[in-house]
């Protein structure tokens, strides 16, 4: 039986005063069955250890550097985030992606690295609107997940975040059949690739647009383990309300 996960993706958002947030939500009591993770700038990481110590809330980075160490300035590598209190870290968002020009074997080169430090890897996958339009989903998340992933994942190091480029910060979410559509899909993958055992534990987090509102409704969806949340992920009361929603 996996576990739920709902993840936080702080993005480029949060100065000391949001670890305000981070207290609340580590003081509230925390469901038995559900991991709660929040990713913050890794400026906050080792005082949002500080805010979440003896708690139920883990830690994770939105990116790590492929190489352990190095002359590589302004990088973080993944040990680096493990030392600062990260159990897991974001890699290939499509914000990354796009922005870094990163691509599939940058991703997985990252991953190696996160497993070598001992973090689990969240990577992330999604296709643009325009593939969406063009009936290209499945043949971008089927690149996208043989390229981005390592050999050797485990239901432990992977958990594999669908988010629709077009459905982040748009407030505009896939229809329920098409989450429904894009998980069985990667969940079949997964399977072929890495085994029935391996295959079903991976956990699969739908992102993009996740809110209070609508968080019972895609939860439901069969393959969905989980929600990988921006922008509702900064305030303890809307970030609460869809891990309740679990
Ligand atoms: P929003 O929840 O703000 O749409 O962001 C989703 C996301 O990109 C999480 O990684």
């Amino acid at each position: 039986m996996r576990r739920k996960l709902a993840a936080g993706n702080w993005k480029m958002n949060g100065l000391g005063d949001a670890l305000v947030e981070l207290r609340t939500l580590a003081d509230a009591p925390a469901p038995n069955e559900t991991d709660i993770l929040i990713c913050p700038p890794a400026t906050l990481l080792s005082r949002a250890a500080d805010a979440v110590r003896h708690s139920a809330v883990a830690l994770g980075g939105q990116d790590c550097h492929a190489n352990g160490s190095g002359a590589h300035t302004g990088e973080i590598s993944a040990e680096m985030l493990r030392d600062a209190g990260a159990s897991a870290v974001i890699l290939g968002h499509s914000e990354r992606r796009e922005d870094h020009d990163e691509h599939d074997e940058d991703v997985r080169a990252k991953a190696r690295a996160a497993w070598a430090a001992g973090l689990t890897a969240i990577v992330c996958m999604g296709e643009s609107l325009a593939q969406r339009e063009a009936d290209n989903t499945l043949d971008i998340i089927g690149g996208q997940l043989a390229g981005s992933i390592p050999d050797n994942a485990t239901g432990e190091n992977l958990v594999v975040a669908y988010e629709p480029i077009w459905a982040i910060g748009t407030g505009r979410v896939p229809t329920i059949a098409q989450i429904g559509e894009v998980h069985d899909f990667i969940r079949a993958r997964l399977e072929r690739r890495f085994g029935p055992g391996v295959g079903r534990s991976v956990r699969l987090l739908y992102g993009g647009s996740v809110k209070p509102e609508n968080a019972s409704e895609i939860f439901s969806v069969p393959n969905v383990d989980g929600a990988l949340v921006g922008g509702a992920s900064l305030k303890s009361a809307d970030f609460r309300a869809i891990i309740d929603a679990l």
